[in-house]
């Protein structure tokens, strides 16, 4: 039974023709399926409008192909062939009773039209944001004429595919139509470019163009970012972005607003907590009668209802949150809180879709598997009673003690450490990165109800142990360390230099904390592209000594630009006055010296140094692996079936991996074993 608290949440809302059932709104979002995997983007919607929320919406839909995002992945509505691949996802969602939305985009200066070859088109003669040297040609009025019919024809065919709302979408510094709006981007002498009124004129004619079109049948929505973050150089929230509300206030039939660019949407944890875009969407909803969608990451029902009571959204709008947590909406509904999986904001999910594959979430394990292996967020199968020891409690074994129990089985949990959460309890209490903790909390808050779960802690197992304890099914998830010989992406051979007493591995700087570490300036060598680097760079520069962040790459945590982070991370390291060496490597260590060398020329340079941290890659810690394989003839004796490594301990990776391999391996446990479905779709005719 739900709280009453939150009856609010569960009323039902007009949206133009259309009442959605309920406030949960997930927004559009990038899969990384897409047309390429359009059954795989179908059971992923489907699952969330199954899981209670009211509106699902596909991610950003191309119209036209002068609108060509290849090779990213997004949604595809060029011609009529297109159509069959978005009613597979139509289906899935009005399956459970929601409403289907989706996203038309034009890019404009930000379709390379790789695929298509075709010219790019713009407000104005510019450059082309990605994908090469690329121009895009200013449009002229037979241009607009045309991008206008585009917009029409694309409405028609979403309209057959079964959608039930229709988005012009202006946001994210990735639309035609933001690019009309942005004096930055609109360099026009016309009755489309100089004043705001002619600036905002396509926008209108778009707006009223689909309305016109399909307006009888779809509710019309515009996303429009009212600000972006780059003072009176962009659209800001107190002057344009509040006008363009004001003009067309009631020209839609929802707003959905939100900040520009991506970065400053999808911020991640460590740089933005849940309500973070509340000061710049607040008054919205005083212009306009029309119901409001926003984001924030916005995981607590508390905080939702107190949107919606302040008067602040009509609509709880999410895309994370709906990721890692599908049935979000509905486990408000059942009463069962605790049971909400909460997004962390590390935005592996977005790397799924900027690396143009199906997404992975770090908490959802299931994402992009849903129709490819039939996993599903919520249910599994059920298992006969079989008893399991995992050995390690961080985010692989917690995983696979919370789905093998929930399937059935008896789980003994031994974990070395005081504390549970392995890798994930120690970068939590790095700087900006506290939420990451969830991972581990869910987890134990779900174990910790389960009678067949037994978790131990400072329980060091060996090998004699899990002979001697004789539990059939052993499961090693015993983690990885990282090394120390500087071995990596660039240093292929151990660094002699490095067996020295003043270097430090990160696992003993999350271990001790920095303090341990001597005064004076303490170099980090950062090969592993990703966060850790920066964070313990970050966090060791907070403790007042200088920090010096050697890397070969040609910027700070290169992969990072993935998870919308980089730009941020070496602004931070900058503001905190870290000296940044790019494009160098090791090439000495003495007790007050370090020497770089450049990676081109070699030629080396030596800076003053007290300690070193090298973040290259990490070992599989397997030493309780290669002994129990040693002593395999032991194990029927001691009755034991399998012992199966998982997560970092097998092949190190992300925590999400980590994640997954719990999961894998707790669903996967006793059933025959099958080969992921494949998709072949071509020409709009969609095989499974
Ligand atoms: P993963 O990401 O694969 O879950 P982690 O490194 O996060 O790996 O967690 C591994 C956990 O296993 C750590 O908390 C570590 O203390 C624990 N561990 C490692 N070896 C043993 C062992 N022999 N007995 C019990 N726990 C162990
Ligand atoms: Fe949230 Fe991370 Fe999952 Fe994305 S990958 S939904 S940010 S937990």
């Amino acid at each position: 039974m739900r709280d009453s608290r939150f009856d609010i949440l569960f009323e039902p809302v007009q949206i133009g023709p259309h009442t959605t059932r309920n406030r949960f709104y997930q927004v559009p979002h990038c899969t990384g399926m897409g047309y390429r995997h359009p059954n795989a983007e179908a059971a992923h919607r489907g699952i969330k409008a199954e899981g209670g929320w009211g509106v699902v919406c596909t991610q950003e839909t191309e119209i036209h192909s002068t609108s060509d995002l290849s090779p990213a992945n997004e949604g595809r509505l060029w011609s009529d062939a297109d159509i069959p691949a978005l009613r597979l996802m139509t289906d899935a969602v009005h399956e459970h009773g929601s409403l289907a939305a989706i996203q038309l985009v034009h890019g404009g200066s930000h379709s390379p039209n790789l695929y298509s070859r075709q010219p790019a088109i713009a407000p104005s003669h510019t450059t082309v944001d990605w994908g090469g040297p690329i121009q895009a040609r200013g449009m002229d009025l037979t241009d607009i004429k045309n991008l206008r019919n585009w917009y029409v024809e694309a409405a028609k065919r979403a309209k057959i595919a079964g959608f039930d709302i229709i988005y012009a979408y202006a946001g994210h510094d990735m639309t035609i139509l933001q690019h009309f709006l942005s004096a930055r981007h609109n360099h026009r002498t016309d009755h489309y470019g100089g004043s705001f009124e002619n600036r905002l004129r396509l926008f209108r004619e778009v707006v009223s163009d689909l309305k016109d079109s399909v307006g009888d049948t779809c509710a019309i929505a515009i996303r429009f970012a009212v600000e972006e973050l780059l003072g009176s150089d962009g659209i800001e929230h107190k002057n344009e972005g509040h006008d363009v509300i004001e003009a067309l206030a009631e020209e839609p039939d929802l707003w959905d607003v939100n900040l520009s660019d991506w970065t400053n949407d999808s911020q991640t944890s460590r740089f933005a907590k849940e309500g973070f875009q509340e000061p710049y969407t607040a008054f919205v909803k005083s212009v306009t009668t029309k119901p409001v969608v926003g984001v924030g990451r916005y995981t607590s029902p508390d905080t939702m209802v107190r949107l919606i009571n302040s008067g602040h959204l009509d609509l709880i709008g999410a895309a994370r949150p709906s990721i890692a947590d599908p049935h979000l909406p509905r486990k408000i509904e059942q009463g069962r809180i605790n049971d909400i999986r909460e997004c962390i904001g590390c935005n592996i999910c977005t790397a799924g879709d900027n690396t143009n594959v199906p997404m992975r979430c770090t908490q959802n394990p299931t994402v992009g598997e849903e129709w490819r292996r039939g996993w599903h967020p919520e249910r599994l199968r059920p298992l006969s009673s079989k008893q399991h020891l995992i050995i390690g409690g961080g985010p692989a074994g917690l995983e696979s003690a919370r789905t093998l129990t929930n399937r059935g089985a008896d789980v003994t949990l031994a974990e070395a450490r005081k504390t549970l959460g392995g890798r994930v309890t120690l970068e939590s209490s790095l700087p900006g990165l506290n939420e990451w903790a969830r991972v581990r909390d869910y987890r134990i808050g779900q174990l910790a109800e389960k009678p067949n779960a037994q978790l131990y802690t400072q329980s060091p197992i060996a090998a004699g142990d899990v002979l001697s304890f004789g539990i059939p099914n052993v499961v090693l998830a015993t983690g990885a360390n990282w090394r120390t010989d500087g071995v990596g992406r660039t240093h292929k051979h151990p660094l002699s230099y490095l067996l020295a007493p003043n270097v430090f591995s990160p696992d003993t700087l999350m271990q001790t904390g920095p303090d341990k570490l001597p005064n004076g300036t303490i170099a980090f060598f950062d090969d592993d592209t990703f966060y850790l680097g920066s964070v313990l760079a970050e966090q060791v520069a907070h403790t007042g000594r200088r920090v010096l962040f050697i890397t070969p790459n040609p910027i700070v945590a290169p992969y990072s630009d993935n998870t919308l982070e980089q730009d941020r991370i070496q602004r931070r390291l900058i503001d905190l006055g870290v000296k940044i060496i790019s494009l160098h490597k090791l090439a000495g260590l003495s007790k007050h010296t370090i020497t770089a060398a450049c990676i081109y020329s070699n030629v080396e340079t030596v800076y003053e140094c007290q300690a070193l941290v090298p973040v290259t890659m990490r070992l599989p810690n397997d030493r309780l692996w290669l002994e129990l394989q040693a002593r395999k003839s032991d194990w029927q004796d001691a009755g034991i079936n399998s012992v199966t490594r998982i997560g970092d301990c097998h092949t190190p990776d992300l925590i999400a991996a980590a994640v997954q391999a719990g999961y894998q391996y707790g669903a996967e446990f006793g059933e025959p074993v099958t080969t992921p479905k494949r998709e072949v779709f071509a020409g709009g005719t969609v095989q499974s």
